[in-house]
């Protein structure tokens, strides 16, 4: 199926490693111009783009609103318009709501529910101008099941999905669509020290977590780079405010098996 992504430009915040860099890789495998974003690796992110060739490579740190506004005046600059936002970058902290610093907890909330916010801010006026847009925020099965030593990211994540949602239906009448990816468990550098790891305490937290998944295994980048095409392309202009979940399972279950 052709996704209509040929000639469109797209902003990938994160999109140096991880599922970010599967989220480029797909779009720009569909044919879009890719502005990979990243914060301190920009080198990262210029490497990819040279293998890509349909990319550059821009610098932000998505948790302050100028530089975002800044990144965002650069990418227009140089492919003269934004058609797709993917709110990707994403930070956590292993502790709970009471362990956490203010510092981390602020560190999360900013990077995470803040950087939404400052880069559909800095891309929705002229998307609105021009009656056409999408936007795709990564959210996680986490915005919906908490997870202990996990406060700070769960409701940041469950704060996405209301943002997500609240935003689609503002935009919903300019022709801009709103929706939100959330993967469960993804085989990314968070989590492969852990799944290569023959400890026993570590096999036994892998096969804890993969008892959640009826599929058994944890998913892959571009299980997520896939799905986000999908949501960005021109095939998908009736969805919007919709959460995708793509995680094998875990949230139609919702029970582990015995
Ligand atoms: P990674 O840590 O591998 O990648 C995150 C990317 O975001 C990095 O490039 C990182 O850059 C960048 N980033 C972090 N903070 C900022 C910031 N303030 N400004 C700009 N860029 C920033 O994570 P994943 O690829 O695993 O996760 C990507 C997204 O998917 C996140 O939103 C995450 O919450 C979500 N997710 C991941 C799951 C998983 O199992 N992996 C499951 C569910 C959701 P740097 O290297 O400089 O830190």
């Amino acid at each position: 199926m052709d996704l209509e992504l040929a000639g469109k430009v797209a902003i990938v915040t994160g999109g140096g490693r991880g599922i970010g860099r599967a989220i480029v890789a797909a779009l720009a495998a569909e044919g879009a111009t890719v502005a990979i974003v990243d914060r301190d690796n920009v080198d990262r992110a210029e490497a990819l783009a040279a293998e890509l060739g349909q990319a550059a490579a821009f610098r932000a740190d998505v948790s302050r609103s100028d530089d975002v506004a800044a990144m965002v005046e650069a990418v227009t600059q140089r492919f003269g318009k934004v058609d797709i936002l993917v709110n990707n970058a994403g930070t956590l902290s292993r502790k709970s709501i009471i362990e956490d610093s203010y510092e981390d907890w602020d560190r999360v909330l900013r990077t995470n529910l803040y950087g939404c916010y400052h880069c559909a801010r800095a891309v929705a006026p002229a998307m609105i101008a021009r009656g056409t847009g999408r936007i795709v925020n990564i959210s996680s099965i986490h915005g919906r099941v908490a997870k202990a030593a996990m406060g700070s990211y769960c409701t940041s994540k469950a704060a996405i999905d209301m943002f997500t949602k609240q935003l689609a239906v503002e935009l919903a009448p300019h022709g801009v669509t709103v929706n939100a990816v959330a993967p469960g468990t993804i085989s990314t550098e968070i989590n492969l020290p852990l799944y290569k790891s023959t400890a026993p305490a570590d096999v036994a937290l892998q096969q804890a977590t993969l008892k959640k998944v009826p599929m058994g295994r944890i998913g892959e980048p571009e299980d997520i780079g896939r799905a986000v095409a999908f949501l960005a392309s021109g095939k998908t202009p009736y969805i919007t405010g919709a959460i995708l979940y793509v995680d094998g399972g875990y949230i139609a279950e919702g029970t582990p098996r015995l």
